[in-house]
């Protein structure tokens, strides 16, 4: 689709609203590859408001939109792309007569917006009127936001903006999911680097402390995620917690993601608690056995029902199990039983994703290629779970959405109440500094200038396990040395008092 923008919007953000009617679509710059679809849009400002305008023509229609947004709902760098938004979302609508759920948010944190609004002051029932009617997202994704916005701001204090967290990358699972987008190693020529990878590992751990020490700040929480940490052996974890253990007692959470249901081991929880893990994940995804095999999860309903309660025998206070709505070959049915099935559990935490395309040419040559394109299946097992899920006393608490997820849906975590996720809302909501170790783990250095604005510096440690592992002893000195440094200036000049 072309696009032309007469005004000072980003067109990465009509880029991304585009692709919310039409997943997938290319944007070329030259006119040989034009393939007639166009999308233009005009904004202009006068003295109390902006105006926009947008024509759009696809697959043999046209339409228009038009919105003004006064000045003073959102700050000026903003009210150019909103006002152009709300035109655009118009347009698209009346030429395809469908309205994204989320309106014109094409952002991965929407709750957020809703907690800056209960900041300035806006009530729960105005910050939903706000999503409705400014953001055109539908009721039901206000309320949402909303809610989980409030459980955000329930548990963030100023003090909690004071603290850090410490995240740990396990890049390795026992085999690949079909649809999986991350980073993980997984063929055993990959997995023989497990070893070499642990030894660097725990000196960046170890690093990591003595900087947090260094810096005076506290440790709330720390996070084992992947991958799949318990890919590791028995003494490999224990390895890995030791380096952990005069500070896992003290934070006020541990989560250990350990995830596959086929890696869990009685030895390996056991470690796990005796090294102070308050929170564990048992991640089945669907329990339809035919869904499992489809996405090659090379475990089965059994195994995870074996885990579960192999988490629930080591008594840790919180474990969460994880949820996929829209799987290739999934029903609305069979998610329902899914959600229904681990309800019965009573788990603290589950965590509904809705799934997230890959490239389809990936999803051909792994044999995906029959999914829930339009979403439709998708959304309604998302609502089936919201409803089920609030009706049995579970709270969302943190919510993100991801590129190319079926039906333009979100991931929410639900918890029971003071069982929330503490690192999920502290990374999600951006509140304090995350310390993070391994391969394609990103430090996020949070801090706040002296108008009180947030202010955030990423560090970036190497995508993969071989380029981790790269480095000579003496480089990753120095590059620990370099995060030393670079974290001891920021947080000299935006630190919060
Ligand atoms: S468990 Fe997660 S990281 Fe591992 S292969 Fe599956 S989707 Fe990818």
């Amino acid at each position: 689709m072309k696009i032309i923008i007469n005004g000072n919007v980003k067109p990465y953000y009509i880029q991304m609203l585009v692709m919310l009617y039409f997943p997938g679509e290319r944007f070329p710059e030259d006119d040989a590859s034009d393939d007639g679809r166009l999308c233009e849009i005009s904004v202009l400002s006068d003295d109390t408001g902006t105006d926009a305008g947008a024509s759009v023509k696809a697959d043999g229609k046209k339409a228009n939109g038009a919105s003004r947004l006064p000045h003073g709902i959102f700050p000026e760098e903003k009210e150019a792309q909103y006002a152009a938004g709300a035109a655009l979302l118009e347009a698209f609508t009346a030429l395809t007569g469908h309205t994204p759920p989320w309106g014109m948010l094409t952002g991965v944190r929407p709750a957020k917006l809703a907690l800056d609004l209960l900041d300035k002051g806006y009530s729960a029932e105005e910050a939903v009127t706000f999503f409705t009617e400014v953001y055109k997202a539908a009721k039901d994704k206000a309320v949402l936001a909303t809610t989980t916005a409030e459980s955000s701001k329930r548990i963030v204090t100023e003090d909690r903006r004071r603290e850090c967290s410490l995240y740990i990358a396990i890049p390795f699972c026992p085999t690949r999911c079909s649809y999986c987008s991350f980073v993980s190693y997984t063929s055993p020529k990959l997995l023989a680097m497990i070893p070499d990878y642990l030894e660097v590992l725990v000196e960046d751990v170890k690093h990591s402390l003595r900087m947090i020490d260094s810096l005076g700040l506290r440790l709330a929480s720390i996070y084992i995620g992947g991958g799949t940490p318990t890919v590791l052996s028995a003494s490999q974890l224990e390895a890995l917690l030791a380096a952990l253990q005069n500070v896992s007692h003290g934070v006020d959470e541990f989560t250990l993601e350990a995830g596959r249901p086929d890696t869990i081991t009685d030895e390996k929880l056991h470690i796990a608690k005796i090294y102070g893990a308050t929170r564990v994940s048992v991640n089945t995804q669907t329990l339809n056995e035919a869904v499992l095999r489809n996405i090659g999860r090379s475990h089965t309903t059994d195994d995870f029902f074996k885990a579960y309660s192999l988490a629930c025998k080591h008594g840790f206070r919180d474990i969460n199990v994880d949820l996929i709505a829209g799987l290739p070959g999934d029903t609305v049915e069979s998610f329902m039983d899914s959600v229904d099935r681990v309800c019965a559990l009573d788990p603290t935490n589950i965590t509904v994703h809705a799934f997230s395309v890959k490239k389809s040419a990936e999803m051909k040559t792994s044999g995906l290629d029959v999914y829930d394109r339009d979403g439709e299946i998708a959304g309604e097992s998302v609502r089936y779970s919201g409803q089920k899920l609030l009706s049995s006393g579970y709270i969302p608490y943190y919510m993100y959405r991801q590129k190319n997820t079926v039906g333009n849906l979100e991931n929410v975590g639900y918890s029971r109440l003071g069982h929330e996720g503490l690192y999920n809302i502290f990374m999600m909501d951006e509140i304090h500094t995350v310390f993070a170790c391994g391969a394609s783990s990103v430090t996020k250095l949070v801090g706040e200038n002296e108008k009180g604005e947030t202010i955030i510096n990423r560090l970036f440690e190497p995508k993969y396990p071989y380029e981790y592992l790269r480095s000579s002893a003496d480089e990753r000195t120095a590059h620990r040395e370099e995060i030393l440094r670079t974290a001891k200036a920021f947080y000299s000049t935006y630190g919060i008092k």
